[in-house]
């Protein structure tokens, strides 16, 4: 099973589908984490504000494998936002995870009502420029947030990371980052089972059609849309399952149908009024 590598705007590559630890109970997550690099995921996504970088770093040391083959994300929390802070927090996650440095380092929210974004993304500037971050992104940036980074900063973000599933699908701001080298990271992918999204006839057909199960087919969508995606679990026959998504392929008029669930569906919150 091969994980297609994806190419950052700043030349470093990230495996299109990894492994999310977002609500991994702490005194879990090094169980979940070391099931899913058993399984073959390469990608991590975590945030200091998860309080499970602990057991990512105790499941990455504990596997072996070469830290050259591991792609961990780990996230800027709002409040450590600013000039003062943000070296701390990512000395603190790096600290915690174990690593010298980590892949990407995102900003987890703009929080507006802040006005600190591009200062801070600027402090990001500086984290990769010294090594301690591979490459920098953004979570949860809308358009205009976007706009600033790229009028203010000398970087273009590498991802945004956003909610996307296919009630919420965020066509608007794929268009708008990734003609831009923006590339879109989903979270939520299955929706955070927050509605039933696997009881949609597009996604229970196609599923029927190819033998698999919904959040397969729901990953494979993603996948196919050059999303990065990496669903999360703490069960380890369902960690394997949505690692398991390489063996067919969604038809076009499959992915048009699931397309066609897109009501614009949140099922978290919004960037624009979050705290
Ligand atoms: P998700 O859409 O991945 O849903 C997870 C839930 O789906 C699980 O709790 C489980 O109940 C269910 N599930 C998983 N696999 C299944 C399967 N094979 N069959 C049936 N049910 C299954 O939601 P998420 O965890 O919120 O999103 C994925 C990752 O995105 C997170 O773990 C985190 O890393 C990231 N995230 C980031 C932000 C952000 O603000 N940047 C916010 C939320 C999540």
């Amino acid at each position: 099973m091969t994980v297609p590598n994806l190419t950052l705007n700043d030349g470093h590559t990230i495996p299109q589908l990894g492994f999310g630890v977002f609500k991994v109970d702490p005194a879990e997550t090094e169980r979940a984490v070391s099931a899913a690099l058993e399984a073959g995921y390469r990608h991590i996504d975590t945030a200091a504000v998860y309080r499970n970088e602990a057991g990512v770093g105790r499941a990455i040391a504990a596997s072996g494998i070469p830290r050259d083959e591991l792609f961990i994300t780990t996230k800027l929390w709002n409040s450590e936002q600013g000039a003062a802070t943000s070296r701390g927090a990512i000395e603190t996650s790096l600290e915690t995870l174990g690593l010298d440095y980590v892949n990407l380092y995102l900003i987890h929210w703009p929080r507006p009502d802040l006005d600190r974004y591009v200062e801070t993304f600027q402090q990001l500037e500086q984290f990769k420029a010294e090594g301690l971050t591979r490459s920098i992104g953004v979570s949860n940036f809308h358009q205009p947030h976007l706009e600033r980074i790229l009028a203010e900063t000398d970087t273009v973000p590498a991802v945004n990371q956003i909610e996307l599933h296919p009630a919420f699908a965020q066509r608007a701001l794929r268009e708008f980052g990734e003609p831009r080298g923006i590339l879109t990271e989903a979270w939520g992918p299955l929706g955070q089972g927050k509605y039933d999204l696997f009881g949609e006839k597009a996604v229970a057909d196609a599923a029927a059609a190819h033998g698999v199960t919904p959040a397969q087919v729901v990953i494979r969508w993603h996948l196919q849309q050059g999303i990065i995606v990496f669903p999360k679990s703490s069960t380890p026959a369902r960690i394997a399952e949505n690692f398991d998504v390489f063996g067919f392929e969604l038809t076009a008029d499959e992915v048009a149908a699931i397309d066609a669930l897109d009501r614009g569906q949140r099922v978290g919150a919004d960037p624009d009024t979050a705290i």
